[in-house]
């Protein structure tokens, strides 16, 4: 049970350490027949969602984490038209891939339908409309039944950015670590595509760092991470997977991703092509654990 009736929500992801934030009004708090869902305020993060004891997504920060998933890979690719996000139920995904303009469809997989739909009532700034812009394709199936393109939707459709925005590997999540999973995804990926990933907090997750990287390594020519802080991911700052067999995508400078920003005209606040190309910078605890 994540809130003690103290008027703290008290985190549930990590066995020895966690987090607790003060709970204010409570717009949502059931479960959806998938996952305890609760939607709150708080003082200092303005509205939160939070899925089984885990805060998913925060009205304060998640510009961090949504900027640095999509813009990243889609800024280093340079050419993207289409785009498949797994999970990504609050929009903050959706909203940042549909900002790039020549994006021509976005297909969003998401397990839950309350989720987008508590979304829209309760936390509708993130996702900003997103789910209503006529390029948005959302499908509610399991993102791994999706991807093996048997019995859901089944398209020959290929994308040129996977991005995948999932809850952390328990629960219906879990699939969606798993190395047939990833072997799926690239199976789904045109020829020079990319796929990224939500891969937890390596300081507390070192696991989840290590187990992403052996097997996305099996697959990918170049399989790696970048990093960015996210406040309201508890334990300094997050990975992301990253996963393609075009090596080059990952080195290019801020001076080539720069002329692409900007031909974008995207706002951001936390995404700067410097910040783009520094966030591949891992410290040497990440490397060491990757060796
Ligand atoms: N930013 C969050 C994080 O880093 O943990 C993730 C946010 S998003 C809310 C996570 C979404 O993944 C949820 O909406 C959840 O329903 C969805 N999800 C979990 N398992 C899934 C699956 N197997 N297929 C599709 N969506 C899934």
């Amino acid at each position: 049970m994540s809130d003690s009736g103290s008027g703290w929500y008290d985190e549930t992801l990590h066995k020895d350490v966690a987090q607790r934030l003060r709970m204010g009004r409570v717009l949502h708090r059931d479960r959806t027949g998938l996952q305890d869902l609760v939607i709150f305020e708080n003082p200092v993060l303005g509205r939160v969602m939070a899925l089984d004891g885990v805060v998913q997504t925060t009205e304060g920060d998640e510009f961090v984490y949504h900027e640095m998933l999509t813009h990243v890979p889609i800024l280093a690719h340079g050419r993207v038209r289409r785009v498949l996000i797994v999970g990504g139920g609050d929009g903050g995904m959706l909203r940042r891939c549909l900002e790039h303009k020549a994006v021509e469809r976005v297909t969003m997989v998401e397990i839950d339908r309350s989720v987008v739909d508590l979304s829209i009532a309760h936390l509708p700034s993130i996702s900003a409309g997103a789910f209503d812009d006529p390029r948005t394709d959302l499908v509610i199936a399991d993102g791994c039944a999706f991807v093996k393109n048997k019995g859901v939707k089944e398209t020959a459709e290929r994308f040129d950015v996977i991005i995948v925005d999932s809850t952390d590997p328990h629960g219906p999540g879990a699939v969606l670590f798993t190395e047939e999973f990833y072997a799926d995804c690239k199976a789904r990926l045109t020829p020079g595509g990319v796929m990224v990933t939500q891969n937890g907090v390596p300081f507390l997750q070192p696991g989840e760092l290590k187990d992403s990287h052996r097997r996305l390594g099996r697959l990918f020519g170049d399989a790696g991470f970048f990093v960015a802080p996210v406040p309201s991911y508890y334990g300094g700052f997050m990975a992301f997977g990253w996963a393609t067999d075009d090596a080059a995508l990952r080195r290019q400078s801020a001076e080539a991703i720069r002329p692409r920003f900007e031909a974008a005209g995207l706002t951001t606040r936390y995404y700067t092509p410097d910040i783009h190309v520094a966030s591949f910078a891992l410290p040497a605890f990440m490397l060491d654990a990757l060796k």
